[in-house]
């Protein structure tokens, strides 16, 4: 497991924790890329996965602690966990008590969306019954998201489980919105419609956390795009707005599925768009 890595904001400081590892169909994760070109970036197991980071953010802001994203979800067993090679703990509440921070302690959380992977750790299993792991959290989402997440089909109804829904009260959101100072929450519609980044800023510096739009920098070029991304031609419209935007910035980025050191940037050449990590 990787450890925590804190880094500063301006006047914010910031942690961006692990929940473990999570291994994806290498296919499926590189969507239309051939594995001739995706299997130079990042090495596949006897299953054709490959290994992705699970990279929740804590962020120490004057009002209260907050989270972006909770962890996944390995309530469902041991099959399931089998399928994504998890292990069988979230080693995200490990690290908050690294941190000193008590589950309770959490004010705020912030949901990119609500598939299994990010929003999992919402609830826990005591005893056999479904509790909120942070009970104290106010958790904001945006609308669309909701009502993507209650109203399943076929092709998304593997990625969202209703237990991580269960007894969480949800403030939702519409549109671009600041919840407090500083934290700025921004529509990135493809991966599902209702995905948001979240945007954070103090003293002059930029950080945006890019959700599932760019899940790795490995993935940063503009047609490396998921197979899962419900709507992979809005994926790239958001994109293209999006990157200029983080290029023109100089926004620093943390990778929501990054395997190694999360943070980079994003650099414009002649060759198109790519991610530069900030550490090697
Ligand atoms: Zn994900």
């Amino acid at each position: 497991m990787r450890p925590i890595v804190p880094f500063r904001l301006g006047q914010l400081e910031l942690f961006f924790l692990s929940d473990g590892e999570i291994w994806l169909d290498g296919g499926s994760t590189f969507g239309t890329i051939p594995k001739v070109l995706w299997s130079k970036l990042t090495e596949p197991d006897p299953q054709n996965r490959i290994r992705l980071g699970l990279n929740p953010l804590l962020i120490r802001h004057p009002e209260r602690w907050i989270l972006v994203e909770t962890g996944i979800d390995r309530k469902p067993g041991e099959k399931f966990r089998s399928i994504y090679k998890l292990s069988a703990d979230n080693p995200v509440l490990g690290q908050l008590a690294e941190l000193g921070v008590r589950p309770e302690d959490i004010g705020l959380i912030l949901h990119t969306h609500l598939h299994f992977d990010h929003a999992g750790l919402n609830t826990r299993l005591e005893e056999g019954r479904l509790v909120p792991t942070f009970p104290n959290a106010h958790h904001i989402v945006q609308k669309q998201e909701l009502w993507e997440a209650t109203h399943l089909h076929e092709r998304s109804q593997a990625s969202y489980r209703a237990e991580n829904l269960e007894g969480i009260s949800f403030e939702t959101v519409e549109g671009e919105i600041e919840p407090l100072p500083g934290i700025r929450l921004v529509p990135v519609p493809g991966h599902t419609l209702g995905m948001q980044a979240v945007e954070i800023y103090s003293e002059g510096q930029q950080f945006a956390y890019t959700a599932d739009l760019v899940p790795t920098m490995m993935q940063a070029p503009l047609p490396y795009i998921m197979a899962f991304d419900l709507y992979p031609m809005t994926t790239l419209e958001t994109r293209k707005r999006l990157y200029e935007r983080w290029v023109q910035g100089q926004y620093l980025l943390g990778f929501t599925h990054e395997p190694g050191h999360p943070l980079g940037r994003l650099v414009h050449s002649e060759k198109g768009y790519q991610a530069e990590p900030l550490y090697r």
